[in-house]
């Protein structure tokens, strides 16, 4: 298995007026981690797994795969599987030889071969599919398939680019834990692109938030929930998604959001009238008769365990939603919440987190500057 360095790589197109789709991108992923690269649809994901996979030129910087220089080196001499969404399987052959497809190719003997290709049958509970071909699979079945034919060829590291996304609901979580049990019992190293949060947040041992301005945070998946570091990825990371409200913090260190005032205990040495981002997740806000924040019920969205309630809270731009797991309250009525102690986000004018822990960052972790 396999570390894979990036230093500075960056990707421009010739004919972009050297606009650059990715630059100084710098992580370490550790031998046997799982890392998620997740952000929105255009940010660059593919690009980048690309570029480790050796699809894509590098037009900047270097990539090594277990401490070596791997620019020039093509991708099938990487060792490196790579999973698509499109599953990329051929429609003529059967599972089997599908699976085989990249043994054969390395001339591995046929008997080898066989073995091999049951094993990872086996694995993935599709022995009795073997003599099917792809048009006569469903589409999770299919995935599958496509996840055999990488780990069959014992790559030093898998490389999944948005595996789930053609898959249905339902499935898509089946598949999600059976992608987590298969790391646990390869112990490999796994590079995972997705946009869906929720993916990243089960699937990670560390997330890489991708933006518009490249990495916007690199952290283990609470770390990120816990105390995002800028605007972006508090928006991102959570669902539902996190509330933020433009406010103005004052020197006595409490925050105006329109009419709404709230203390805020990490406030250090506030400047009167600093303009901030005040972020409070939907399942940290609660029913509460002496709340500081006050509203009509605009909107009951019932799901069953819980509830979101959509208030309407005067000077407030946007509707503030909240989580509620008892009986929710009526629509129209007026309603208090409070938020949790020790969960308002604040952020400056550059978008950047402001409490004391904002500087102390974790091994490894990056923080870019949101623009
Ligand atoms: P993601 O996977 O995050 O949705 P991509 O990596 O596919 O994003 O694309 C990142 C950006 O690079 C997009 O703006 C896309 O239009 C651009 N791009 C991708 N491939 C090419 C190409 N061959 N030539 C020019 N621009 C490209
Ligand atoms: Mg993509």
């Amino acid at each position: 298995m396999a570390t894979i360095e990036l230093q500075a790589v960056a990707k421009t197109y010739p004919g972009k007026d050297a606009q650059y789709i990715l630059r100084g991108i710098d992580f370490l992923i550790e031998d046997g981690e799982f890392v998620v690269l997740v952000g929105p649809s255009g940010c660059g994901k593919s690009t980048l797994l690309r570029m480790i996979a050796g699809l894509e030129e590098i037009s900047a910087g270097e990539i090594r795969i277990d401490g070596e220089r791997v620019n020039d080196t093509p991708p099938a001499k990487r060792g490196l599987s790579m999973v698509f969404q499109s599953y990329a399987l051929y429609a003529h052959m059967s599972v089997f030889e599908n699976i085989a497809f990249g043994l054969r190719l390395a001339r591995v003997p046929k008997a080898e071969i066989k073995v091999a290709v049951h094993a990872v049958a086996k694995m993935l509970q599709m022995e009795h599919l073997l003599q099917r071909r792809p048009p006569q699979l469903s589409g999770g079945q299919r995935q599958r398939v496509a996840i055999g034919r990488a780990i069959v060829r014992k790559p030093r590291a898998f490389l999944f680019d948005e595996p789930l996304s053609n898959l249905d609901a339902a499935l898509r979580a089946d598949m999600r834990v059976e992608i987590a049990r298969l790391h646990k019992q390869l112990g490999a190293t796994m590079v995972y692109v997705t946009h869906d949060q929720v993916e990243a947040m089960t699937l990670a041992d560390r997330i890489v938030v991708l933006g518009p301005n490249g990495v916007q945070q690199i952290g283990a998946p609470m770390h990120l929930y816990d105390r995002p570091a800028n605007v972006f990825v508090a928006g991102f990371i959570g669902s539902p998604k996190m509330n933020l409200f433009p406010a103005t913090l004052d020197a006595a260190g409490q925050l105006h959001i329109g009419t709404v005032r709230l203390d805020w205990a990490d406030a250090r040495q506030p400047q009167a009238g600093s303009e901030v981002t005040v972020g409070i997740r939907p399942e940290h806000l609660v029913a509460d008769p002496q709340g500081a924040i006050e509203g009509t019920v605009l909107l009951v969205e019932r799901l069953g365990a819980e509830s979101y309630v959509h208030l309407a809270v005067p000077g407030l731009d946007k509707s503030l939603m909240v989580v509620v797991s008892d009986e929710p309250p009526a629509v129209d009525a007026r309603w208090r919440v409070a938020p949790v102690a020790g969960r308002v986000h604040v952020f400056d004018r550059n978008g950047l987190r402001m409490d004391a822990s904002a500087q102390a960052t974790s091994s490894g972790e990056v923080v870019a500057k949101v623009s």
